[in-house]
């Protein structure tokens, strides 16, 4: 070797050791580091690990042949009782991650120990402007800062080492009921954040942000506004879009946010990010007399240094079902009909799995992966347009549709793995009956604290008997499926008990691991399904597990915590084993420790007073509630999470204690707004004579099925 060779050789090992060892690397995270992360497999430094977000491990100590030995290694106990929906990073042998209401937490990953904590403080009443619950899904990393986005629409950047504030910068109108729960990405020194509130009627765009100063690089929106430019980086493409708009969709906003999914290319230096639903979600409403409205529901191309568009591709032309394409999008390099594709696949809410070629968006291949979906019945492979089915648009009548607002896909995040060439999909079955408020007179009026999704809610309503609701509860479906992206088809599936489990980690051992909603996390056989391991988390699971290795042995990291869209709005379409205590929960093999037994829930109706309203008040209260509660509360009065079951809940024998809250704010600092501007005096008491009849019934019911039960 010579000496110039060997002083490179030396240079490159004390770069390696840097980057593997301790915590004292000065450089942090770099765009080298996730670029090259197969060659430092032990970390997770990015959302998806790295930039192709196949969310697969190239770590395989922990394999199909002794994953039976995994064992509890160390636990936190998160005091936030929300949705937790985060994955977890690891660099230099720290844990970073966030919980509900954007609260980040960094651990010695060995350990456990909290090393330090950052809560940004946001208001409850923030609540109010979140579709799907106070989550967040995670954290960001580049040189030595730790990067979130918080519920109410702020960036901020803390040092890694200390979770001190470096910088903080307001991403959003917050006067707007815009908020953040999506994982930034950081591309060649630029955060990248998009954010949420499509359902109650926003404008949809991304920022990039310099990760050293936070000051604004670019921005792209998704939709047009009501100028012609708005000197963004989005102008030209806003050309494209505006087009296919008519009438005065901008009033609103529009929709279209990036609240979730991006990728990343280095060798072709595009980004990919995925587009939310419009607003309303009611194409008729939102853009009457059709067109395809861009780019909601759409795979975008950006260049990440200017945010200049390059391509798109619309899964869902003339959005009219929250059909969006914010899942996960996967980057991967696979042998299609003997060629190297470098393709892009997504699993959207639609129904349908894409296969597109991420050089120039265009369609390779797209296909059914949940056989139930019944609003196109196919994908045309020239044009790339779906092929609707009659009456899908529920311009006349309802249309039950499959999948519904909750996707046959939601966010949690797939996984692809090179080894077996699968993609592992959490899929579910959420039927939906989509109907227009006023029928086929369509009338909407926009509501400036609720949601605007120009469908009638009250149709939706979950029935509120129990035997209906077990019926109920037995159609929704969810499954994990081995999915072939060369042949789409179908390898293998593992049936849960219901939808909404949650996303998946496949590993070079072999594996694929996923939490499901009643409260299993799973380690099955990569190759054929089998299930080969299980824990009892104690609470149904969302998130997306991840795995690192340190001093030479494998953790796999899940947080456990149920929440998110489904269980804010299904009530008692939600398994009831789907409660539980949340918690950051780390495996080894070998691991000993053990949680507490499992909380008992305690919920017992209350003595209620005899019945005082009407039926016409009962039948007002139920529509009141269906159109301003339920997103929160739950259809029907059933909540079974942390936002209270007003059925159990004292607030609703106290006519002007109910009052107090409901109409004057009482409860805001807890995250009840007042609803004066939207629920008169009269109404609010209806929505209480509603909630106490629905008790009533209920407990009368249980009575009977106790009474039953004793024979
Ligand atoms: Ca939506």
């Amino acid at each position: 070797m010579s000496a110039t060779r060997a002083i490179w050789a030396a240079a490159a090992a004390a770069l390696l050791l840097a980057a593997c060892g301790g915590q004292g690397n000065s450089n942090g995270v770099t765009g080298e580091r996730i670029a090259a992360a197969d060659a430092t497999p032990g970390e997770w430094l990015s959302h998806g690990r790295t930039y192709s977000e196949q969310r697969f491990s190239p770590l395989d100590k922990i394999n199909a042949s002794n994953v039976g030995e995994l064992g509890l290694a160390w636990s936190f106990d998160l005091p936030e009782n929300r949705g937790i929906e985060a994955t977890p990073l690891v660099a230099d042998g720290v844990m970073y991650t966030t919980s509900a209401w954007s609260v980040v937490r960094a651990f010695d990953a060995r350990n456990g120990k909290l090393l330090w904590e950052h809560d940004p403080e946001v208001a409850r009443a923030t609540d109010i402007k979140a579709c799907c619950d106070a989550v967040n899904r995670g954290v960001a990393l580049w040189g030595g800062k730790v990067y979130y986005g918080t519920l109410d629409g702020r960036l901020e950047a803390l040092d890694a080492k200390t979770g001190k504030l470096a910088w903080s910068t307001v991403t959003v109108d917050q006067s707007k009921p815009y908020t953040i729960t999506g994982a930034p990405r950081v591309v060649k020194g630029k955060v990248l954040i998009g954010n949420g509130g499509a359902e109650f009627g926003v404008r949809g765009y991304l920022t990039a942000y310099d990760a050293e100063t936070g000051k604004q690089a670019w921005r792209f929106y998704t939709v047009p506004g009501e100028q012609e430019t708005d000197g963004a980086a989005s102008d030209k493409a806003m050309k494209i879009a505006r087009p296919t708009w008519n009438g005065e969709f901008w009033k609103i906003g529009g929709g279209g946010t990036v609240w979730d999914s991006m990728a990343y290319d280095p060798d072709l230096d595009l980004l990919y990010i995925g587009v939310g639903n419009g607003t309303p979600w009611n194409r008729e409403l939102r853009s009457p007399g059709g067109g395809d409205n861009l780019f909601l529901s759409s795979i975008v191309a950006l260049k990440p240094e200017t945010g200049e568009y390059v391509w798109h591709y619309q899964t869902t032309p003339g959005e009219s079902w929250d059909y969006t394409a914010t899942q996960h999008i996967v980057l991967a390099d696979i042998n299609i009909g003997g060629q190297t594709r470098k393709v892009l696949m997504q699993a959207p809410k639609n129904g349908f799995f894409y296969v597109l070629d991420r050089t120039n968006g265009k369609l390779i291949s797209a296909e059914k992966y949940v056989p139930a979906v019944n609003w196109a019945s196919g994908v045309d492979k020239v044009t790339g347009r779906p092929i609707e089915t009659a009456g899908a648009r529920y311009e006349k009548n309802l249309h039950l549709s499959n999948p519904g607002p909750l996707g046959a896909h939601n966010w949690h995040p797939m996984a692809f793995s090179p080894k077996t060439g699968l993609v592992y999909i959490p899929a579910q079955e959420i039927p939906f009956p989509y109907m227009q408020p006023g029928g086929d007179k369509a009338t909407f009026k926009y509501r400036p604290q609720g949601w605007n999704v120009g469908v009638d809610f009250l149709a939706a309503g979950l029935p509120d008997d129990e035997a209906t609701l077990k019926a109920i509860r037995a159609s929704l479906k969810g499954r994990l499926i081995a999915w072939d992206p060369v042949t789409q088809t179908e390898k293998w599936s593992v049936t849960y008990d219901g939808p909404w489990n949650g996303g998946v980690l496949a590993t070079a051992g072999g594996l694929v691991f996923q939490g499901s909603a009643t409260g299993e996390f799973a380690a099955y056989d990569a190759g054929s399904g089998a299930k080969l391991w299980g824990f009892d988390t104690q609470t149904g699971v969302v998130a997306p597990a991840m795995t690192y290795e340190i001093d030479g042995e494998q953790y796999v990291a899940l947080m456990a915590g149920f929440g998110g869209g489904f269980a804010v709005s299904a009530g008692a379409g939600v398994d009831p084993r789907s409660e539980g205590p949340r918690r950051l929960l780390v495996f080894k093999l070998g691991g000993k420790q053990k949680l507490p037994a499992r909380p008992v829930s305690t919920k017992e109706f209350m003595d209620l007073p005899a019945a005082s309203g009407t039926p016409q008040q009962i039948a007002t209260g139920t529509a009141v509630y269906a159109s301003n509660c339920g997103v929160c509360h739950g259809a029907s009065g059933v909540s079974n999470f942390s936002i209270p079951d007003l059925r159990y809940s004292p607030t609703i024998l106290d006519a002007d204690g109910f009052k107090r809250i409901v109409l004057g704010g009482e409860r805001k600092e807890q995250g009840m707004v007042s609803f004066s501007g939207l629920v008169s005096d009269s109404e609010a008491e209806a929505v209480r004579q509603y909630l106490l009849d629905l008790a009533r019934r209920q407990q009368a019911m249980q009575a009977k099925a106790k009474a039953a039960a004793k024979g």
